[in-house]
């Protein structure tokens, strides 16, 4: 290159209309979609229960089954989010944390939300309880978990109901 040459900028828009799958992993998202169930898998052979789900167990690359998970569990660690994307800006300050649910032993990562979010409501080891979108379109943000004490509040919003 002589020096004649000069780095420029075109600035531009890119609309990208795409499909992608969930693979084996779409049953956890038809399920939480049409039945508010949370599925896990549990190994075939060391009988470890995964959640999120693992098709296949990452600990000895065995198969895994499906298994219902109860839709209550434990905090393990969690921080409140003051920075996001647009996706969930008006949702800010929200929580976010490591829940193990009840009979996994495994932890999803997933929003939690308080009427009254300070640290010591969703501290490590504070029990939650998980709340559906009345209208679920098969995401992880079809549900999301708030402390046990709060439920009962959450479920009576006309856009929130309980799990199963
Ligand atoms: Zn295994």
């Amino acid at each position: 290159m002589s020096e004649e040459f000069q780095d420029h900028q075109i600035r531009d828009v890119i609309k990208i209309n795409y499909k992608y799958t969930m693979g084996g992993q779409s049953k956890f998202f038809i399920e939480l979609k049409n039945n508010k169930r949370l599925l896990g898998t549990k190994c075939t052979k060391c009988g470890k229960t995964w959640m999120p789900p693992r098709i296949n167990c990452s600990d000895c690359y065995e198969p895994a089954d499906w298994v219902e998970l109860k839709q209550t569990g434990i905090i393990e660690v969690s921080t409140i989010v003051w920075y996001t994307t647009s996706a969930f800006i008006k949702a800010i300050p929200y929580g976010v944390g490591y829940i193990k649910l009840d009979g996994a032993e495994t932890a999803l990562l997933q929003g939690i939300f308080s009427e009254n979010l300070v640290p010591s409501k969703i501290k490590k080891g504070k029990r939650v309880k998980a709340v559906f979108n009345r209208e679920r379109i098969g995401k992880m943000t079809d549900f999301f978990f708030v402390p046990e004490d709060e439920y009962d509040k959450w479920i009576s919003k006309p856009e929130y109901e309980g799990g199963v």
